[in-house]
């Protein structure tokens, strides 16, 4: 079967993989010259199925109006007259009750397991290498009230098959002792030592080099202006090179997504959600974190890719603007080196921006559509590195007529109604 995949982000060239490894003929289109040259370019490294959780939950709308004017805020909302944004807010709003925050991180906990174990048979399979870590997230509290929260939801994850440790301060350190500079500001952590990190954009190209091994067509420096359909098939991608045709075809052009499923009438609830990340060469490895870091208070991730060090975090609703402005990216680079004094050199530190493709429930879309030969899987938010491996598999396994490992109810555009 010919399948045309759209989007060669982390996501797309997943897909791509496990469809070539199925024996399907594989084209993938992308406006890049390249695969992951958008959000899948410099995130924050981290496999960090142990934390899927939804950014909606019960205290996210007071944290939200707390930010509000903030220039260091973690999550920005730019007022916009933007229908879809107000849309999407509403429905953000409703998944923020403890109720559906059980269902969400199940849905999400339930992928992430899976695609964290298709990771390393992926790894064991070809031999990728992308600067990977396998020695798991550390999530450090400053805020004695916040961790004071944490033994629940290491409680309700436990539950759902996920391991996280509680730590106290010193406990912290003894697990990434670069933190014995900030000893004093730590409440507690978690320590999850079954995940991971490594370079989500190495890893993109690198996945694309063993699917061209492997047969599949790259077509880079292709827009795709919009789908043609005939009643309830796709009949092609209308691009600025011409018209494609193929058998079947996967929609995954993450934050974009939308835009082109919109003229065929399906409404996907993503939107895209900013966020910056600073790249720098670690000056002193005993003053950088090996083990990748989520900051709770500051909600800044911190991953080591080899000799750099990468900081990511902000959520800014702002549409889809991707201009990187040093004063968004300067308070990161500030609160990076207060946690890790001298760990990096800031003179050669790169700015980046990105944007996530955010659904309200903090669960991709991923399945098939009312067009027989149209599939879906996007909006991977926050864990698109996170989830790509099982997302790519399940999907070709849906393709290719065979029974997905895991159950993908609760993960499709059904669930919108
Ligand atoms: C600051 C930040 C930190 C993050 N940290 C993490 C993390 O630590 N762990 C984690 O799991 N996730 C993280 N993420 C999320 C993760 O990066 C994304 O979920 C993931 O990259 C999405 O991949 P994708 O393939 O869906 O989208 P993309 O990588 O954006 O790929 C979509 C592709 O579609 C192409 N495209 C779009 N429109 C068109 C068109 N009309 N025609 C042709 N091509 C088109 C684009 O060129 C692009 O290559 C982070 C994101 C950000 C912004």
């Amino acid at each position: 079967m010919r399948v045309l995949v759209m989007g060669a982000g982390v996501i797309g060239v997943a897909t791509a993989y496990y469809l070539a490894r199925a024996g399907q003929q594989v084209t993938v289109l992308d406006r890049r010259p390249g695969a992951g040259l958008e959000t899948s370019f410099a995130n924050g490294g981290q496999i960090s199925v142990n934390h899927a959780t939804p950014w909606a939950e019960p205290s996210a709308p007071l944290r939200m109006l707390k930010w509000l004017g903030r220039a260091d805020a973690p999550l920005l909302f730019r007022l916009r007259a933007d229908p879809a944004l107000w849309a999407w807010s509403l429905r953000f709003l409703g998944n923020c009750t403890a109720g559906r925050v059980r269902v969400n991180t199940e849905r999400a906990l339930r992928l992430a397991l899976y695609s964290r174990q298709s990771l390393i048979e992926l790894r064991q399979e070809t031999g990728i290498e992308y600067d990977q870590s396998r020695r798991g997230i550390l999530h450090i509290y400053r805020d004695a009230r916040e961790f004071g929260k944490a033994p629940r939801q290491a409680e309700l994850m436990t539950r759902l098959g996920s391991v996280r440790r509680l730590l106290d301060a010193d406990g912290c350190v003894a697990v990434e002792p670069a933190l014995s500079a900030s000893r004093d500001k730590l409440a507690g952590g978690t320590y999850s030592p079954d995940d991971e990190s490594g370079d989500a954009y190495k890893f993109t190209v690198r996945l694309a080099g063993i699917c061209k091994g492997q047969g599949v067509e790259f077509r880079h420096g292709v827009t795709i202006r919009r789908l043609l359909a005939d009643g309830r098939r796709v009949t092609g991608v209308d691009t600025d090179g011409g018209v494609l045709a193929a058998d079947l075809y996967v929609l995954a052009l993450g934050s974009y997504s939308p835009l082109l499923a919109k003229p065929l009438g399906l409404a996907l609830p993503v939107y895209p959600a900013k966020g910056y990340s600073v790249t720098m060469p670690v000056k002193d490895p005993g003053k950088a974190p090996e083990v990748s870091l989520t900051d709770d208070e500051r909600k800044l991730v911190f991953s080591r890719l080899g000799q750099n060090l990468r900081v990511a975090g902000t959520v800014e609703f702002a549409g889809y603007d991707t201009s990187v402005p040093e004063a968004r990216c300067r308070p990161i680079l500030k609160m990076a080196l207060e946690l890790f004094p001298g760990c990096g050199d800031a003179g050669e530190a790169e700015f980046w921006a990105g944007l996530r493709p955010a659904t309200p429930d903090g669960v991709p879309v991923i399945g098939k559509t009312p067009y027989a030969n149209l599939i879906l899987n996007t909006g991977h938010g926050t864990l698109g590195w996170t989830m790509a491996c099982g997302s790519g598999r399940a999907v070709a396994d849906l393709i290719g007529g065979r029974q997905p490992e895991i159950d993908l109810r609760g993960l499709g555009l059904e669930r919108f109604g």
